[in-house]
């Protein structure tokens, strides 16, 4: 096995710019490169500069083994990144974590909420949607205003799979046919049978938070909602210790944790 420090490189294939500081790189990675599963993340940097923790925004799929990572361009790394251009090569470690539950999803409703750029690890879900069995599906996602909704020119096709699609923003623009305010007000009215559900949250902590609380507002208990918590990571494999939270190494043994797991600690999110 290839050492696990050691990266891997990956061609940009393409670029999509989702909102102004938000862009997708499509990734080629040179042989050997294990595919991810959704909710899983890659160590994604350049010698010299350094890393960041990249959630996989696609999967690779029977078709191809090529893969995205949606970056938001916020400091050292990422700014770096945000610069490249299609051809370019960048480098990889991964695919690390456990990723979202998806063997609990058969014949389940899977209610999937996202704020921001916590819609990026939720996307790949999604895109093998008619996988999972699910008995239906509902995605709500939150943003700030229209201009910073990521992925906008997908939600028409993931209705057409037949996921039901509710977006929302804090500040509406001119124009914006959707709701408007934030996500848990659209989980307060949704319809859902306590013991039929399954939930997946990213985004802010505290989005992650009231809207986990709503879905205990309803009764769906604290094992079948799964939240991806964001910790600064440096080594991605449960060794540096950096993201550590009570037991727990964010990287290892999450992203993904289920609400009742991470529930008690004293750095708790929750
Ligand atoms: C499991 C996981 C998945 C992630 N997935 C994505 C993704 O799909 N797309 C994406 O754009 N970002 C994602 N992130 C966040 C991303 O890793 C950070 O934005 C990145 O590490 C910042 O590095 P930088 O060198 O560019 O910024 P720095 O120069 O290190 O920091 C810039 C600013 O961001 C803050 N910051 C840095 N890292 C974090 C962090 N982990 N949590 C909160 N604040 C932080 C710093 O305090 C500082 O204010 C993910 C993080 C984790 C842990």
């Amino acid at each position: 096995m290839k050492n696990p420090y050691v990266p891997f490189k990956a061609v940009i294939r393409g670029i999509g710019q989702e909102a102004g500081d938000v862009k997708t790189f499509l990734l080629e990675p040179e042989s050997g490169f294990p595919p991810g599963a959704p909710g899983q993340f890659n160590m994604v940097g350049y010698p010299g500069v350094g890393e960041a923790p990249v959630s996989l925004s696609r999967v690779p799929m029977e078709d191809s083994d090529l893969f995205e990572h949606t970056i938001r361009a916020v400091g050292r790394v990422t700014d770096f990144l945000s610069t490249f251009r299609e051809g370019d090569e960048i480098f990889l470690r991964g695919p690390f974590g456990r990723g979202w539950p998806l063997n609990e999803v058969k014949g389940k409703h899977l209610v999937l909420v996202s704020g921001g750029l916590g819609l990026a690890p939720i996307r790949p879900v999604v895109q093998i949607a008619d996988k999972l069995k699910a008995r239906r599906i509902t995605l709500l996602h939150g943003a700030r205003d229209p201009g910073s909704v990521i992925f906008k020119t997908e939600f028409r096709h993931w209705r057409k799979k037949g996921i039901d699609v509710e977006l929302t923003v804090d500040e509406p623009g001119k124009g914006w046919r959707y709701h408007t305010g934030i996500v848990t007000e659209i989980i307060r009215r949704l319809k859902i049978a306590p013991a039929e559900a399954v939930a997946f949250i990213c985004g802010p902590e505290i989005m992650m938070r009231f809207a986990a609380n709503e879905l205990f507002l309803k009764d769906v208990p604290g094992s079948s909602v799964y939240v991806s918590p964001e910790r600064r990571m440096r080594c991605g494999m449960g060794l540096c210790g950096h993201c550590q939270h009570g037991v727990w190494f964010v990287c290892k043994d999450g992203p993904v944790f289920s609400y009742r797991e991470l529930r008690g600690y004293p750095d708790a999110l929750f």
